[in-house]
């Protein structure tokens, strides 16, 4: 089996990557938030440079793709005119940040959220691997456990705030005025204390190596872990939709921000602030029970250099197939961009056809292997068998 290349780092708008489909330039917008004037720019400039789609990434990024090179340099500068611009790639990296979309204007996550990003794009700031992230997720339960993130901010099992290592059960008890600075104080201790080798590192992955935190963040218990499903609807702040696979037609995401401000969510959704209907347009995912919320898939080929086969084509097909409740995944090679942890279903791309794995992730044992496309369309009862 072929092993995925692992660059180590993502794209960003000042370092974009070039794939099988032209140059994608990742957006990170500040406190997860579009305006409606920001969104439609996006939208236009998607048109202008880009393949016109606009995709919603797991981290709660935006990704424009088949950006042509002689146009990145222009898209930039007008992508800095809407305020979506670091100052140096190093501060774009650095502002790994999710939030939690269910904020209020009154519960001050935004603040914390701008405030830690300040502090991550300072010239002091801890320098930590690319990949390593914070969730700020202290709305009354936690929303983001199952996003990636190596420091997390929520409410612990008393109701207060707390600060924790991701791997974790307990945390340091902190304040609204102290949140932000006992996140750098962990953040620093992951680098003083060997979490990063060779430019990676990952918290989990370094507890689990049997690093031992400081005192303060074993002083209060988490809540339970439990695994948020977000579904399309109304909301307490609007309205979330989805979109097959993430991905967003610019006319679409124009339609949306004449509605209101768009706030991007990191199960690639959209919350519509302020409106209460859910808006009937073709291709939005609005029905909380639409199988395509139960389809994960990478861009695959042609669009990804790493692919060994297209996978969204197949998994739309898989999609009215599947057993109740169960989610698949169809990854375009083993390094399993679109859902890096177990799913109860996963085809692996190989250049024979599609491992399938049950309740694994996409580099895990297979049950079945060399599956090919037109097989798996022509028999998905195969993803009802027992194991
Ligand atoms: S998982 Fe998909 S998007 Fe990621 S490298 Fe492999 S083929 Fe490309």
């Amino acid at each position: 089996m072929a092993e995925p290349v692992i660059k180590g780092w993502c794209p960003g708008a000042l370092r974009p990557m070039l794939s099988g489909d032209g140059w994608v330039v990742r957006l990170r917008p500040p406190e997860g938030r579009l305006s409606p004037q920001q969104a439609s720019g996006i939208a236009r400039l998607a048109l202008e440079f880009g393949n016109g789609v606009i995709g919603l990434s797991v981290r709660a990024n935006i990704h424009l793709r088949g950006v042509i090179e002689q146009g990145i340099g222009q898209l930039v500068e007008r992508l800095d005119g809407l305020g979506l611009i670091d100052e140096t790639h190093d501060a774009e990296e650095r502002r790994n940040i999710v939030l939690t979309p269910f904020w209020s204007s009154e519960d001050g996550i935004v603040r914390l959220a701008a405030a830690l990003a300040a502090s991550m794009t300072a010239s002091d700031a801890p320098r930590l691997p690319a990949k390593f992230g914070f969730a700020i997720d202290c709305g009354p339960i936690p929303v983001l456990s199952g996003v990636p993130a190596d420091i997390r901010l929520e409410r612990g099992a008393d109701g207060g705030l707390i600060c924790r290592a991701s791997g974790v059960a307990s945390g340091a008890r902190v304040s609204a005025d102290t949140a932000v600075d006992t996140m750098l104080a962990l953040a620093n201790w992951f680098v003083q204390s060997g979490g990063i080798t060779g430019h990676r590192g990952r918290m989990t992955s370094h507890i689990a190596r049997g690093a031992v935190l400081p005192e303060i963040f074993t002083e209060a218990m988490a809540q339970s872990a439990s695994t948020f499903s977000p579904k399309p609807g109304p909301v307490a702040a609007g309205v979330l939709v989805g979109f097959e696979f993430g991905q967003v037609p610019a006319d679409m995401l124009r339609t949306l921000s004449d509605m209101g401000a768009l706030r991007v969510t990191p199960w690639r959704m959209l919350l519509i602030e302020g409106v209460s209907a859910t808006p009937d347009l073709p291709g939005l995912v609005t029905r909380a029970n639409d199988p395509m919320l139960r389809v994960i898939a990478c861009t695959g080929a042609p669009g990804c250099l790493q692919a060994e086969q297209p996978t969204r084509a197949l998994a739309k097909s898989l999609a009215p197939h599947l057993p109740d409740d169960a989610v698949l995944h169809v990854s375009g090679c083993a390094k399993g961009c679109a859902h890096a942890g177990p799913a109860p279903l996963t085809l692996t791309a190989q250049a024979n056809g599609f491992d399938l794995i049950r309740h694994g992730t996409a580099r895990d044992r297979p049950q079945r292997r060399g599956l090919t496309a037109e097989f798996l369309a022509a028999n998905p009862a195969i993803l009802r068998e027992a194991p």
